[in-house]
């Protein structure tokens, strides 16, 4: 497979990092400090994809360049489709007062109100307080997460790490968590398009689906226009990246790469320290000659 720059070679060799977060969203590093954190671990291609918002793009376009980085805008949308969260990446996407950002500030403005709803169901088991603690590690008011909550009780000592906060207080039927109706899927992928982007269904393997299921959420993720999904993440293990790219092949869609970093001291997998994708896919880059 050959790109249209003799520079690159060939596509599965370009050190691409598709996936992470900043402080605009659950990150704990600014969109200069994953630039700088990117460069120093050899990626080439990065994207910033926070959590339905585009407010740190800028900045990690001028920092990419900076410091040599191809910059792919990106995000990461919070959907809902047949009752359970899923999320769906965005590369390439125009970010300035297009559909796309229009949109988000739809999805983000319930955040608020399910923390205020989190922190109460919180207190009923007698742990108070959460809310004002939870905010301490927000970047972005508009932006609170899970993840600033299970920051604040680890640092509380309620939990010993991250995961277990997770388990046992903001997952279904656990006290902390609120259910939410996110983006519909066809929303998300439209503002996507809509906004010269491509979407990208964003580590398949962590949804709780069945054979069926995830054969019908591409079905539709690609009636709707989608074209990528992720193999190769630092949320997958290495039999999933081997499962995603079969998968990948049997629908036709390409695939994609990247870290899902968050934080030095939190992520499983660095910037850019993946291993390449699998032979035969057909990298999601492939036919970005403007950024090639
Ligand atoms: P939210 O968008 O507020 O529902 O938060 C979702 C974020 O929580 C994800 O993007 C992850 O960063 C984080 N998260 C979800 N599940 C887990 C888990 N089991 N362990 C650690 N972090 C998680
Ligand atoms: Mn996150
Ligand atoms: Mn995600
Ligand atoms: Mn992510």
């Amino acid at each position: 497979m050959t790109t249209s720059n003799p520079n690159w070679g060939d596509p599965h060799t370009i050190n691409a990092d598709l996936h992470c977060h900043s402080t605009v969203s659950d990150g704990t590093l600014s969109p200069d400090q994953l630039a700088a954190r990117a460069a120093a671990n050899g990626v080439q291609m990065w994207s910033l994809t926070d959590h339905d918002e585009v407010g740190g793009l800028e900045k990690a376009s001028e920092a990419a360049r900076a410091h040599g980085l191809l910059f792919v805008p990106g995000v990461e949308v919070s959907v809902t489709w047949s009752g359970k969260t899923l999320h769906i990446v965005g590369l390439r996407v125009g970010f300035k007062n297009s559909p796309l950002s229009e949109g988000l500030g739809q999805v983000r403005s319930g955040r608020r109100e399910r923390a205020l709803e989190m922190s109460h169901q919180l207190a009923k088991v007698g742990i108070d307080g959460v809310f004002e603690g939870a905010l301490k590690y927000v970047g972005n008011p508009d932006l609170i997460s899970r993840t600033h909550f299970a920051r604040h009780l680890v640092e509380r000592g309620v939990c010993t790490d991250i995961g277990d906060v997770f388990q046992r207080f903001l997952t279904p039927g656990k006290p902390g968590y609120v259910p939410h109706s996110w983006a519909s899927l066809s929303q998300a992928v439209t503002w996507i398009r809509d906004s010269g982007g491509v979407a990208v269904i964003a580590h398949p393997g962590r949804y709780d689906l069945n054979e069926l299921q995830m054969d019908e959420l591409i079905r539709q993720f690609i009636e709707l226009g989608g074209q990528g999904i992720e193999v190769v993440t630092g949320s997958h293990t290495v039999d999933q990246y081997r499962t995603f790219a079969r998968r990948s092949l049997k629908h036709g869609l390409k695939a994609s790469r990247g870290s899902d970093f968050h934080g030095p001291e939190e992520s499983r997998v660095n910037l850019g320290e993946l291993p390449p994708l699998p032979d035969g896919c057909v990298p999601i880059w492939d036919n970005w000659e403007n950024v090639l």
